[in-house]
């Protein structure tokens, strides 16, 4: 099991006092308004939190891949979809722009997304292009200094309320291949770019939005990376993502978890509480091993990445392994509450809703199985 430092230790306590005082108050309110309660950009900035794990000589505020992974698990023990919004601006956008993005475009772009005063989106997927990252359309056209942007992005998280958009391009070749793909970071309020916002099952208080493209002129400057190989060298960050994207799960399944165990020791059945029943027992047991088994799985390709080791496969298993038992622990924590657990007013409701995404979010698990065979076939082994 992970050993947290004593500063680890603390920070993890600092997030979870500022969830619990901050954000768990008011998910049923942002839930119901389905509205990102925008404010908690500038918010976290203030506290050093969009910074985290990223290098202090770029104005991050260090820590690694460990305090980044509390961060997040916390943040969505309170609400996942609070905490979808903060990663995607975190660890996508921000981790683009401090990865790949040259110095001069980093320096200028990045600190409004450390400080929060800058909201950012990350824009891959596509009518025609989910699990399978290569059918990317949307074209960059070169245009003497610019781009010339058009197509449309699908289930963009910040979509609507960004004021950075990274978007994911095609400026040579054909749909079908990964080269020819490249990244530019886009103003949300261009000419050009209209946002639509979508409703969706869960998440409720992440926005996600579809962004059209018509004739959208973008300085070539603003190329994240190098024209053709941007989002080839973005994938990095998004292998890394699969490791927070998990911590999203972790926390759904703490949540989970908390909540059957507080119900069956308080709800009477059958002359005593459920706990008198063996199969109850069990549930939350298996519940526990299974929640345990991914949390450790997360926090050992997190300790990998921060070890400067191989950590693809380890994070492509912890991110399917997460993802699947947080879906189970929900349903598992809905069936230990019988009818209430099916009423809006209880929060079990919202993990059920909230942890489909997860499966599909950050490189579908059909993807991370194909990665993690290839591997096993490459002589991969625990
Ligand atoms: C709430 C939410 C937030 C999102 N946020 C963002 C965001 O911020 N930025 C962004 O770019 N995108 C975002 N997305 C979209 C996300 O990137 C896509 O859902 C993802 O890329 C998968 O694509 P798809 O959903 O179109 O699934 P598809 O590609 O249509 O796949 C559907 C299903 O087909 C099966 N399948 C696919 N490929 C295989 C295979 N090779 N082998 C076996 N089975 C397979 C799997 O069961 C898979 O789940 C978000 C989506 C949602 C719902």
């Amino acid at each position: 099991m992970l050993e947290l430092s004593s500063d680890q230790r603390a920070f993890q306590a600092e997030v979870a006092r500022f969830a619990d005082a901050e954000i768990h108050p008011h998910v049923r309110e942002w839930e119901e308004a389905g509205n990102y309660p925008i404010d908690l950009f500038p918010r976290l900035g203030s506290l050093g939190w969009l910074g985290v794990g990223i290098p202090e000589a770029q104005g991050g505020s260090g820590g690694g891949p460990i305090e980044r992974c509390i961060l997040f698990e916390e943040l969505s023990r309170a609400s996942a979809g609070v905490a979808l919004g903060i990663y995607v601006h975190a660890v996508l956008a921000g981790g683009a722009l401090a990865v790949v993005a040259s110095g001069e475009l980093r320096d200028s772009m990045l600190p409004g997304i450390l400080s929060g005063e800058t909201i950012g989106a990350w824009a891959y997927a596509e009518p025609d292009s989910g699990a399978d990252v290569t059918r990317v359309r949307l074209s960059a056209e070169r245009d003497g200094d610019s781009y010339i942007l058009n197509g449309s992005k699908l289930y963009i998280t910040n979509g609507t309320i960004a004021d950075l958009v990274l978007v994911v391009a095609r400026t040579s070749g054909e749909p079908g291949s990964l080269g020819g793909i490249s990244v530019l970071a886009v103003d949300g309020d261009t000419r050009g770019l209209t946002r639509r916002s979508m409703d969706k099952l869960g998440m409720h208080p992440s926005e996600l939005g579809e962004l059209h493209f018509e004739d959208v002129i973008v300085p070539a400057e603003r190329l994240v990376g190098e024209v053709d190989k941007g989002f080839r060298q973005c994938l990095p960050v998004l292998s890394q993502g699969r490791i927070y994207g998990a911590t999203l799960a972790l926390g759904l399944g703490r949540a989970s978890v908390d909540a059957a165990t507080t119900h069956v020791q308080a709800r009477e059945q059958f002359g005593g509480p459920l706990t008198g029943q063996q199969a109850v027992r069990f549930t939350i047991a298996d519940m526990t091993a299974r929640l345990t088994a991914a949390r450790t799985l997360v926090y050992a390709a997190a300790e990998a990445l921060a070890a400067r080791q191989p950590y693809d496969t380890e994070a492509s298993i912890a991110k399917l392994v997460a993802s699947e038992a947080a879906t189970w622990l929900a349903e598992r924590a809905m069936h230990l509450h019988g009818a209430q657990g099916y009423m809006m007013e209880s929060p079990v409701q919202r993990y059920y809703r909230d942890c489909k995404i997860i499966e599909y979010g950050e490189g579908a698990n059909a993807v991370q199985r194909e990665m993690i065979f290839e591997a096993v076939a490459r002589g991969w082994r625990p």
